[in-house]
């Protein structure tokens, strides 16, 4: 997310691992008390997998996933290419998982093979670690998930809009796909898939890959991915969803209470895949379809390769919210094409995503659109970085932390995509599309480091440009804290006016109904929110609601700005409705701002804890994780 993080929806952001690990019960367990610091060296410190030396290269998945005790149960058999050739173990990362048997194929025959679970180390998981058969044959692992899965939510028919069927959805990033899959949980690391799943007849099942419009919903549901792709991709989700094709590469999953009002908001899809392949050369991927999720999902979207995942959220109706569906597009070919090796250069993935949601917008909905956008995105950039330390406010992040979700700041997202804008104002957007094209095409189905890029960047531009970047300027962006000095920041005229309009309100020249307001987007109400003062007394208050219909807006990102400023200055008119806001709603960056201007005020702790209490069963595991933090939340003993 970002700065601006307000507005803009990013796909991932400000995750979390889950609970202590407890490993499985295998043959002979090796548990230790390791830590990331006590590891050995391994290509990616968030895996435990040696993938430098044996490889996963193709998973074929088969589950029968049962609601009634939250598990999946099956077995997924693993390809893979030895590289180091003395390598006679395979590692794969694991968390929570129950492995039955390891076994080798061959010719349909199996065979048992030694096995061990390695270390632990909370918020990794453990270690599976796998004797090769002599011959290299697949590997086929049993095994069965737990309730607990830290990347897999299983909501009661209770918590979804039709209330009669359960719902399952998956969220693999950043290392979460090992609690589902035992895997090479890294972005290093690509595979192909098919999947075979099983769930009780009525329920549709869909997966980021091929997924079959007219399959039948008859409990047996199969699926192929063709692309190589990372762990952190594997997508799965389950429910009574319906579907609607809206145009040639678009077709919309979502239960049917939503299904209509998606597909008006989301329209633009089909445009926007297009604009961007005039940019940056064919989507590669085949369809894009988008899967809208129950309002529990913690993130704005998740780029799922053939399948975005997509909070509620941004139904707006009025489109006012789909650059989030720009985003997620975009990863398509940032992210999903051209993939950051580690996450500590998750800009690569999500500075250029930013960077590319940008230029949809603006081909979609023209330049004021865009502008408004960034110059909010700005603003929020700001305020965040004023609260990084400033390693973690640099590009190319040097900080160490145990838990990957801390490289995806708005730094990340925004200070990335400021870099790529002034990139191509120095050497012109032809020259710098032409750049990009470049890029994809050069490292497609690749992962890739920050070194990577930049080796790529000298020699393919600024050798080009010397005169108008310079590799002290690429320095300064990657490697120094806050924006550079020569960064002209974001504006608009259209702020400007509003900054004007707020000025006369609060000198008492107008009434607050006189403001014209009746052409504004949802991003000149959230500018006009954000441009009031801290204070404001509860006439005021009263006066702005009673204009502008404040308190009841359906726009869950105008609601979010001014249910934050009525906490702020306790407006209990607004109570209700921050109640129902917080307790049916779970994504992160709606919520946890709200909590945390709730604890700021001591005589609305007991507010926000009976909120939070109420709410936190419809929780994600990672949402839990954070606001159990800020409300200094304790589990019963
Ligand atoms: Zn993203």
């Amino acid at each position: 997310m970002k700065i601006m993080r307000l507005i803009i929806l990013t796909c991932f952001f400000l995750c979390g691992c889950q609970s202590p690990i407890k490993p499985s019960q295998p043959e002979a367990t090796l548990e230790t008390a390791e830590t990331m610091d006590t590891l050995p060296q391994r290509p990616d410190v968030f895996s435990f997998s040696r993938h430098d030396q044996v490889k996963i290269t193709h998973l074929d998945l088969n589950l029968k996933v049962k609601f009634k005790q939250q598990i999946m149960d099956g077995f997924v058999t693993i390809n893979y290419k030895v590289i180091k050739p003395q390598a006679n173990q395979l590692i794969l990362d694991t968390r929570d998982l129950k492995i039955k048997r390891v076994e080798s194929i061959e010719a349909k025959k199996t065979h048992k093979l030694v096995w061990r679970m390695g270390q632990s180390i909370e918020g990794l998981g453990s270690e599976l670690i796998i004797n090769l058969p002599d011959n290299h044959a697949p590997i086929k692992i049993s095994y069965e998930t737990m309730p607990q899965a830290s990347g897999l939510q299983w909501l009661g028919a209770e918590k979804t809009s039709g209330k009669k069927h359960p719902f399952l959805f998956s969220q693999s990033q950043a290392v979460h796909a090992r609690s589902w899959i035992p895997v090479q949980d890294t972005p290093s690391v690509r595979v192909t898939y098919n999947a075979n799943i099983q769930v009780k007849a009525g329920l549709k099942v869909v997966m980021s890959a091929d997924n079959n419009n007219q399959q039948a919903i008859d409990g047996i549901h199969t699926f192929s991915m063709q692309q190589p792709i990372p762990a952190y991709l594997i997508a799965i989700a389950i429910g009574d969803l319906q579907l609607q094709t809206i145009s040639e590469h678009v077709t919309i999953y979502a239960e049917k209470e939503i299904l209509q009002a998606a597909a008006y908001e989301f329209a633009s899809t089909e445009n926007m895949i297009t604009a961007t392949e005039a940019m940056y050369g064919k989507y590669r991927w085949g369809q894009y379809d988008l899967l809208i999720l129950p309002p529990s999902f913690p993130f704005g979207g998740m780029e799922n390769p053939k399948l975005s995942h997509i909070t509620p959220t941004v139904i707006a109706g009025d489109r006012s919210l789909d650059s989030l569906i720009a985003h997620e597009l975009a990863h398509s070919w940032s992210g999903n094409l051209v993939t950051n090796a580690l996450w500590q250069d998750a800009w690569l993935n999500e500075g250029f995503t930013s960077y590319i949601e940008a230029r949809i917008i603006e081909a979609i909905y023209g330049t004021d659109r865009m502008l408004m956008e960034s110059t909010l995105i700005y603003q929020s950039l700001v305020e965040e970085m004023s609260e990084l330390s400033e390693d973690a406010q640099k590009l190319i992040n040097p900080s160490k932390t145990s838990d990957p979700d801390d490289y995806f700041s708005g730094v990340a997202y925004d200070k990335g995509r400021f870099f790529l804008e002034w990139m191509e104002q120095q050497v012109g957007r032809p020259d710098f599309d032409q750049f990009l094209n470049g890029y994809f095409e050069q490292y497609a189905f690749k992962s890739i480091t920050s070194q990577d890029f930049v080796a790529y960047l000298e020699h393919n531009l600024l050798r080009q440009f010397p005169h108008k970047i310079t590799e002290k300027q690429v320095d300064v962006w990657l490697n120094q804290p806050g924006l550079p000095e020569f960064f002209t920041p974001p504006a608009t005229q259209i702020f400007t006016v509003i900054d004007q309009q707020v000025e006369t309100w609060l000198a008492g020249d107008v009434e607050a109904k006189q403001i014209n307001t009746a052409s504004w987007t949802t991003q000149e109400w959230l500018h006009f929110l954000r441009a009031l003062p801290p204070q404001l007394n509860t006439e005021q208050l009263h006066e702005l609601d009673h204009a502008f219909q404040l308190t009841q807006r359906k726009n869950s990102e105008i609601a979010h700005d001014w249910l934050k400023i009525s906490i702020n200055n306790q407006y209990q008119a607004a109570y209700a409705r921050l109640i129902d806001y917080l307790s049916s709603i779970g994504r992160v960056k709606l919520i946890k701002p709200l909590y945390e201007a709730l604890m700021e005020h001591p005589d609305l702790h007991n507010l926000a804890m009976n909120i939070y209490i109420k709410s936190r069963p419809g929780y994600h595991n990672i949402a839990i994780k954070q606001i159990d933090a800020i409300v200094g939340f304790k589990q019963p003993e």
